[in-house]
C-alpha cells in the first residue's frame, strides 16, 4: 500500500513553499491512488505555538487537502498526536539502533560558523561523556559516505557531516524523529523541496541503522523552491531554523 505524508512543522505560520509542498504531496497521492498521513513534526518545536497548528488546519482546509490518518483538529493533535510525549520512545530507539555516536561539546555559537553540520572541534576522538541537557550528540558518518536519493549521489560526509542526532536540550533531532515517524507509518513516497536532498541523504542513512527498510527503499520526490521576487527561498514568518519537510 501506498503511503504518503504531510508533514508540517508548527514553529511558525505556513508560507507560500510549505503550501506548495503540501499540494505536490496530494498531487502525488491522487496519481498513485496512495493513502495521506497527517504527521505535524512537534518533537523539536521549542517555538511552539497553538496558533501554528490551527493555522496547519485551516490551509489544508482551505486548499481542500484531505488526508487519511493523523489528527483531525488541534485539539486531537495535542491530545493523542503531539511528539513531545514520545521523547523517550525516540531515546529508546537510538540507543538501541547501531548507530556510532559521541557527545560534542562545541557551542552553538562554534558550530554556526561550520559551513556543514559536522563538529568543528575534535569531539568524535575525545571520548567526551553525553551529558543529556549540556551535550549534543552527534552520529559518526564514516568518510566517502555515499547515499542514492531521488536519482542523485549524496556525498554525506562532505555535505552534512556527522550530525547532531540528539540536541543539547535534550530533545531528539528533526533527522532522528522524521524517520523513526516514516518508519512507523510506513512511508513509501516522500516529497521535499530541492534543498532538503541532503538531508533526504542524511534519513536514508540513519533508516539503515535503525531498521527503517521503508525508508531507505521510499521513492523520494524532490521539487523546486517557491521564491520570492528576489529569488531567496521563503522562510517561516518566525524564522525557523531549519525547514520541516
Ligand atoms: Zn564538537
Amino acid at each position: 500500500m501506498a503511503l504518503t505524508r504531510y508533514a508540517p512543522t508548527p514553529s511558525g505560520f505556513l508560507h507560500a513553499g510549505n503550501v506548495a509542498n503540501l499540494e505536490r504531496t496530494a498531487e502525488l497521492a491522487r496519481q498513485l491512488g496512495a493513502a495521506v498521513a497527517l504527521r505535524i513534526d512537534d518533537a523539536d518545536a521549542t517555538r511552539y505555538r497553538r496558533e501554528y497548528v490551527d493555522d496547519i488546519f485551516r490551509v489544508l482546509a482551505v486548499r481542500g487537502l484531505d488526508w487519511d490518518l493523523g489528527p483531525r483538529d488541534t485539539d486531537d493533535f495535542e491530545a493523542n498526536f503531539s511528539q513531545r510525549r514520545k521523547t523517550d520512545y525516540y531515546r529508546e530507539v537510538l540507543l538501541e539502533s547501531g548507530l556510532t555516536t559521541y557527545a560534542c561539546v562545541c557551542s552553538r555559537t562554534t558550530q554556526c560558523q561550520t559551513p556543514t553540520g559536522g563538529c568543528v572541534g575534535h569531539c568524535r576522538t575525545a571520548g567526551h561523556a553525553w551529558r543529556p541537557g549540556h551535550t549534543a550528540l552527534r552520529v559518526s558518518v564514516p568518510p566517502s559516505t555515499s547515499i542514492h536519493v531521488g536519482g542523485e549521489m549524496v556525498r554525506l560526509d562532505l555535505e552534512i557531516g556527522d550530525l547532531v542526532i540528539w540536541r543539547r536540550d535534550d530533545l531528539p533531532a528533526y533527522q532522528l524523529v522524521s524517520v523513526i515517524e516514516d518508519r512507523d507509518l510506513g512511508t513509501t513516497h516522500i516529497v521535499r523541496g530541492a534543498d532538503l536532498l541532503a538531508s533526504s541523504a542524511a534519513q536514508i542513512f540513519l533508516a539503515r541503522a535503525i531498521g527503517a527498510d521503508n525508508v531507505v527503499t521510499a521513492t523520494y520526490v524532490h521539487h523546486a523552491l517557491v521564491v520570492d521576487a528576489e529569488g531567496r527561498k521563503l522562510s517561516k514568518s518566525t524564522m525557523s531554523s531549519r525547514e520541516g519537510a
